[in-house]
C-alpha cells in the first residue's frame, strides 16, 4: 500500500479533511481535499460539517485561524516547526504599545499573525481584501502590521494614512524577488505577463502588470487570454497554476523563492500526524474569542 493510500484510508477512518495551502509541495496539493489560501481554507473547513479532524498542511498561524473558526474540530499541523517568520515579527505587547501611542487609531492586522496578536486588533485582513477592509474602516488613519510591503501596497491604493507596525515586517521568501531579475526575464519572454504578490518589495511591484494574493493570481492567470506568465510568489503556486492552465506557461521569477517553513510538511509527516493525531493546534478560549471577533469582522466586510 502506498503512502497516499494509507493517508486516504486514515482520512476515511478518522473523518478527516486535508487542507493544503497554495505553497505546499506538489504531492501534498495532489492528495489534499482543498488547495487554496489560508482564509479560503479556513472558511472551507467550516463548511465541512461531517469532518472531525482538519489536517491543515501549512504553517502555524493558518492552522491557528482554522482552530479559531472551527472550535468543535481537532486541527492538526503536520510539522510542529512550521512557523511563519513574518508572523513572529509582531508581538502582542508591541501592538499594545502602538495602541497606547495612537489610542484613537484602529488596528488592522494581516492574517499572518499569531492568535494572541490577532486578539489585540480591531479587524484582520488578507492580501486579497486589505484595500476593501481599509476603505470600510471609519477612520482616516490605520495602524497596519506586520508586512511592510503589503502596507506600502495598500498605502498606494488609498487616501488614508497607513502606519506600518513594526517598521519593517517582511516575508523572507517574497523579498528575494528582485526587480533586475524580472526585467531580465521580461527581455527573455517579451510576451509574458508579470504577476506578483504584494509581499514583494515596492520595486518589484512597480515592474509587475498585476499584483494580487495567490487566489487572485490564480483567477487572473485563468481569465487572461495571455499564454505566458512570470510569477512573483512562493514556488508552490506554480504547480496549481500549471494544473489549472495546462496550455499556459509559468516562469518563476526567482528559482530560490521557496519558503522553508511551508516545505517542512511532507506526505510522511501528514501520514504520521493523522495516524497519531499529533501536533494539535490549541488556542486558549479567551484569545480565540477575541481573535475570532477580528476574523469574523473581516468576513462581514468582504
Ligand atoms: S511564504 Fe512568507 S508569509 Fe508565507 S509562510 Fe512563508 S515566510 Fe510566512
Amino acid at each position: 500500500m502506498t503512502l497516499t493510500d494509507k493517508i486516504s484510508r486514515l482520512k476515511r477512518e478518522k473523518k478527516a479533511v486535508i487542507l493544503a495551502h497554495n505553497y505546499q509541495r506538489p504531492e501534498i496539493q495532489d492528495i489534499a481535499d482543498y488547495v487554496g489560501d489560508s482564509i479560503e481554507l479556513s472558511k472551507r473547513a467550516k463548511e465541512e460539517r461531517d469532518a472531525e479532524i482538519i489536517l491543515f498542511s501549512a504553517v502555524d498561524f493558518m492552522a491557528e485561524s482554522a482552530a479559531i473558526l472551527n472550535p468543535d474540530k481537532k486541527v492538526l499541523l503536520p510539522s510542529q516547526g512550521a512557523r511563519c517568520p513574518m508572523a513572529q515579527m509582531l508581538r502582542a505587547d508591541e501592538v499594545r504599545r502602538w495602541k497606547r501611542k495612537y489610542p484613537e487609531v484602529p488596528v488592522l492586522l494581516y492574517v499572518n499573525t499569531l492568535a494572541e496578536v490577532k486578539a489585540e486588533c480591531d479587524i484582520c485582513c488578507t492580501s486579497a481584501n486589505a484595500i476593501k477592509v481599509v476603505e470600510a474602516l471609519d477612520s482616516d488613519t490605520i495602524l497596519f502590521g506586520p508586512d511592510h510591503n503589503l502596507a506600502l501596497y495598500v498605502q498606494k491604493k488609498t487616501n488614508k494614512k497607513i502606519i506600518p507596525m513594526p517598521k519593517k515586517g517582511f516575508c523572507p521568501t517574497h523579498v528575494l524577488f528582485q526587480k533586475g531579475d524580472i526585467l531580465l526575464l521580461k527581455e527573455e519572454h517579451p510576451d509574458a505577463v508579470v504577476i506578483v504578490h504584494p509581499e514583494c518589495t515596492l520595486d518589484v511591484q512597480k515592474v509587475a502588470d498585476y499584483i494580487g494574493s495567490t487566489s487572485q493570481m490564480c483567477r487572473y492567470a485563468k481569465e487572461l487570454p495571455a499564454k505566458k506568465f512570470i510569477i512573483g510568489t512562493e514556488s508552490g503556486l506554480i504547480h496549481r497554476l500549471k494544473k489549472e492552465n495546462p496550455n499556459k506557461e509559468f516562469v518563476l521569477a526567482y528559482d530560490g523563492a521557496i519558503c522553508p517553513n511551508m516545505k517542512l510538511n511532507t506526505l510522511e509527516r501528514i501520514y504520521l500526524a493523522l495516524k497519531e493525531e499529533k501536533h494539535q493546534v490549541n488556542v486558549s478560549k479567551p484569545i480565540a474569542k477575541k481573535a475570532r471577533k477580528a476574523l469574523e469582522r473581516m468576513f462581514s466586510i468582504t
